[in-house]
């Protein structure tokens, strides 16, 4: 299969970290490659899978330490393939999830160079199964709503609360860490009770990895004394609530007949 010619670009989800969540593809494309760019979130697992003589390019990414802007990233991808080589631009989780894609598919595009998406497994998905939890729950949560809480530096949160604070939805906030304490107050103040449960994962899937569990009126504590320095998901929603699950011998016991 001759999918990744001399000259293309294909942006590949590099999934929450654990090299085992990639895709074969992915994995694939990775081994090919001749440059790879990646992002701060993308783990060591995932990067020893580049081939002996891959070039291999941080440009790395983490709120507040820019270490590359995005046009001259653009560039860096557009310049490599334009040299004839393969490149692959991993990023965390999958590349179509706030992961800048727009801009590299049309600086690619502006400049002739093929260029294509390898899909990742979205922080979402891998903060949930760290939980061992479901993010839809049938009758409660049947609406899921991906959303960012990264706020330009110097300019406040711009988000519809009202619309967010939705009962029968489960919300999945990215890079939310640092705006904990304006979602918590914002959500309350749009509606949702302040005992909403709450789920704050660390660096799932990795070995890093941690979570805690909390509501919403106590959100800021929680992001504040149980997260360290990893990428972080909040999942607010009922969703998230501790289930008591009745065993069948609990239940016989309980049962007066
Ligand atoms: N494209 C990525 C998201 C990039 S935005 C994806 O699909 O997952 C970066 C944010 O993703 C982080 O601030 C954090 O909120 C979340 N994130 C990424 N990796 C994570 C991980 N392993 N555990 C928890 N959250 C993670």
């Amino acid at each position: 299969m001759n999918d990744f010619p001399q000259g293309s670009v294909w942006l590949v989800g590099a999934g929450p970290g654990d090299p085992e969540l990639l895709t074969r593809k992915a994995e694939r494309l990775i081994g090919r490659a001749e440059t790879i760019f990646y992002d701060a979130l993308v783990g060591e697992g995932v990067l020893a899978l580049a081939g002996p003589n891959a070039r291999l390019v941080h440009v790395g990414k983490r709120s507040g330490r820019h270490s590359k802007d995005q046009g001259t990233i653009d560039r860096l991808i557009v310049d490599a393939a334009l040299k004839g080589e393969r490149v692959v631009r991993l990023k965390g989780g999958d590349p179509a999830i706030f992961g800048r894609a727009t801009e590299e598919l049309d600086a690619c595009r502006a400049a002739g160079v093929s260029v294509s998406i390898c899909p990742g497994v979205t922080a979402a998905s891998a903060a949930a199964a760290s939980l061992g939890a479901s993010l839809t729950l049938r009758g409660l949560a049947r609406k899921l709503t991906f959303v960012t809480a990264h706020a330009r530096a110097g300019e406040t949160l711009d988000l519809d609360w009202t619309s967010l604070a939705d009962r029968d939805a489960t919300l999945a906030i990215y890079m939310g860490k640092a705006a904990a304490t304006e979602v918590s107050r914002q959500l309350i103040a749009a509606g949702l009770p302040a005992d909403t449960p709450v789920a704050l994962v660390e660096s799932a899937s990795l070995p890093t990895e941690r979570h805690f569990r909390t509501r919403l009126d106590l959100l800021p504590i929680a992001a504040r004394s149980a997260l360290g320095d990893g990428p972080a998901l909040l999942l607010i929603g009922q969703a998230l609530a501790e289930r008591t699950v009745i065993t069948a011998t609990a239940a016989m016991e309980a049962c007066p007949c």
